[in-house]
């Protein structure tokens, strides 16, 4: 048997015969005695080494390049190479490292031959407990949508269909603004309270001392068994105004006879406060009558007193908020007519008025 070999040993490459007669070789072509053992390991025990790449968990890079520390019988190549292959070294690498000892039972290593560090979000190095930015960053954005979107929520009126829909749904930005500026939460609003009462009345004595207009405080006053129970009753040079006050806050609205408190949220009807005034007129106008004032004209007007009220109603010159009583009680005084001494009427009614005590005890 003949055969020729290219001699891998050297880059010369010499074209090397060996004939095989029986059990000898005869050899020729090569240029060292190298070349000669080269052809004859071939011929009868021919081996390789290789060299390949392993997986690296947690490195810098993916892959180390590693190689056999020496040739081991060519029929094992692919062995070896399935072996290799099916480990995966944890990061730092360096080079020269044993990968696998004596690979298939050989005396040959598979040793790394470059460095591989350890990836900064893996290296329990230099910190306490691998807590690095990136391992933390989710848990920082849990906590803020955790936090965020309910506080977002409570601010536009939102639900969670509405987030649902911003987040995988089809509402778009434009529909996403509408729809916060149609559920804006309404700001909170309460009734009045005593102190409104109050500041209603510090104004009126303002206002009288300012214009020379009468005030008579309180203006309760009782006929037949009846109390008018207004807050005061202010004299101009025209008539006399008596206050007819109520407490409820919110939006007031009036449609058709029905007047409606809208107020955080929810709505509830009302009292009348035009047939209130009615009423309290009724009784106020007896006792006028009576004593000696037939002939000052009165009118009761109500108001309703808590801060943050908006009155929406036609009867625009019976029914208003504070500041709405105060720029009609300035228009009435600024009426040129009139033929009344507001003083002289407010003694008379300041006769008429009940000073109703408080019980003893409460
Ligand atoms: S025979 Fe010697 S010189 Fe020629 S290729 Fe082989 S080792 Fe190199």
């Amino acid at each position: 048997m003949r055969k020729t070999f290219t001699c891998i040993v050297c880059p010369n490459g010499c074209e090397i015969t060996v004939e095989q007669e029986g059990e000898a070789y005869r050899v020729s072509g090569e240029s060292c005695p190298r070349g000669k053992t080269y052809v004859l390991q071939e011929m009868t025990d021919p081996q390789r080494t290789i060299a390949t790449s392993v997986r690296v968990f947690g490195g810098e890079a993916d892959l180390c390049s590693v190689r056999l520390t020496r040739p081991i019988p060519k029929v094992r190549i692919m062995d070896a190479v399935r072996e290799i292959h099916a480990r995966v070294l944890k990061a730092p690498v360096r080079a020269g490292d044993v990968v696998i000892a004596g690979i298939l039972g050989t005396d040959s290593d598979v040793i790394a031959t470059k460095d591989v560090a350890a990836a900064e979000a893996y290296s329990m190095e230099g910190t306490s407990a691998g807590f690095t930015f990136e391992n933390i960053l989710p848990f920082i954005l849990a906590i803020l949508l955790i936090f965020l979107i309910p506080m977002l929520m409570r601010r536009y009126g939102l639900e969670w269909s509405d987030v649902t829909r911003m987040l995988f749904g089809r509402l778009g930005k434009r529909d996403y603004a509408e729809a916060a500026r149609q559920k804006k939460r309404e700001p909170w609003q309460r009734n009045g309270r005593s102190q409104d009462l109050s500041s209603l009345v510090s104004t009126l004595m303002i206002f009288a001392r300012r214009t020379k207009a009468g005030l008579v405080y309180p203006g309760t006053v009782q006929h037949g068994g009846r109390t008018a129970n207004l807050v005061a009753f202010v004299v101009t040079k025209s008539e006399v105004i008596g206050i007819n006050c109520f407490g409820f806050g919110g939006t007031i609205t009036e449609q058709q006879g029905k007047w409606n408190q809208h107020m955080n949220g929810s709505d509830r009807e009302i009292p009348d406060p035009v047939a209130g005034n009615a009423a309290q007129h009724a009784i106020a106008r007896a006792v006028m009558d009576e004593n000696g004032m037939k002939d000052v004209p009165l009118r009761v007007v109500a108001v309703f007193t808590s801060q943050t009220v908006s009155v929406k109603t036609e009867h625009e010159a019976e029914v208003f908020d504070t500041k709405g009583l105060l720029a009609h009680l300035q228009h009435c005084m600024a009426e040129p007519e009139g033929s009344l001494d507001p003083a002289a009427v407010s003694r008379q009614l300041n006769g008429c008025v009940v000073r109703i005590r408080p019980k003893s005890g409460s």
